[in-house]
């Protein structure tokens, strides 16, 4: 059953949280129109800039000046030789595009990601096509064409944070890219998210409905630390393995040259090897 559906569920859009504060007893969120909501906890799944965790945490997020363009382009107007039906990357100084196929092959998916040279914000807007061009004018040919393909792009200024130890305290905690906000070069925000939410679901369980939200939320915690901090630093890694330039190219290249499916395959067990069933032990 969706949210909207449940009849134990109240849903308030178009509401911005402004303040939260909690205590032995409850939570209270305040918005911006000065409206209080009273609970017996909150799980702050605000995204990168989360209020939440402003509150619980304190820090801030650290804007990469990796910018990410996104497109979609029709089947027809994808190069011949380019038709794959796989996921594909071309890698480059500062640089990548990654493109796969989407609905059975009507259309492909197209990334690309560049170091910007403006100072960037965290946010996302229309893109331009003259602005991805100006960053791919040395790299070989047959990628490049692809940019000329889409008619619209959508332009995504990433940022994350550096992983902390605890989330929350009391009855609260973090959800998502509140907790653990990650650059996107393992495509891992979302996945970790979901994890998070059936973790939370099997640790409120574990405590067989007596309502101690505040050893539930810690449990999680406990559960989901370590594992996506180790997301965030790998994806960090990855974008630096993938925009090598120089030596550290040199370096990258001479590491995967020859390596076979099978050892990249087992060296991302780790990350594709979890299950509900192993989540809180
Ligand atoms: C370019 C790009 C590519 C990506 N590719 C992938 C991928 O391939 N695979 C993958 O798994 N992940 C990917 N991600 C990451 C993924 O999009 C995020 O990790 C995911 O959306 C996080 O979900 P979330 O619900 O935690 O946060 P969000 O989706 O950010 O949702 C947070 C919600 O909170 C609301 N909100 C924010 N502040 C307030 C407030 N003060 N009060 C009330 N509401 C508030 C927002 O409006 C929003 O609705 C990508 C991200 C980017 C930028």
């Amino acid at each position: 059953m969706s949210v909207q559906h449940a009849p134990n569920v109240e849903m308030h859009t178009s509401t911005c949280v402004d303040r939260v504060e909690i205590d032995q007893d409850g939570v209270r969120v305040t918005d911006t129109q000065g409206r209080c909501f009273e609970g017996s906890a909150l799980i702050g799944a605000d995204g990168v800039r989360s209020v939440v965790r402003n509150t619980l945490v304190g820090d801030t997020h650290r804007v990469s000046g990796h910018v990410v363009y996104r497109a979609v382009v029709p089947r027809e107007d994808m190069p011949e030789d380019l038709r794959w039906n796989a996921a594909a990357i071309w890698v480059g100084p500062n640089c990548h595009l990654v493109h796969y196929p989407l609905r059975g092959g009507e259309q492909y998916n197209l990334v690309v990601t560049f170091h910007s040279r403006e100072k960037e914000e965290w946010g996302v807007r229309e893109g331009s096509a003259e602005e991805v061009n100006s960053y791919f004018t040395d790299i070989c040919e047959r990628p490049r064409r692809l940019l000329s393909k889409p008619t619209s792009w959508k332009r995504w200024a990433t940022a994350d944070r550096d992983p902390v130890e605890r989330w929350g305290r009391g009855r609260a905690t973090l959800l998502g890219d509140a907790a653990h906000p990650m650059l996107q070069y393992l495509a891992q925000g979302a996945c970790m998210a979901l994890e998070d939410a059936v973790t939370l679901r099997e640790a409120i369980r574990a405590q067989h409905g007596s309502g101690d939200f505040a050893a539930a939320f810690r449990l999680f915690e406990e559960k989901r630390v370590v594992r996506t901090a180790r997301v965030v630093l790998s994806a960090r890694e990855m974008g630096r393995i993938y925009h090598a330039k120089g030596i550290e190219r040199q370096v990258r290249n001479s590491l995967w040259q020859g390596r076979s499916p099978e050892r990249f395959y087992d060296a991302m067990e780790w990350l594709y090897g979890w299950t509900v069933a192993h989540c809180l032990d």
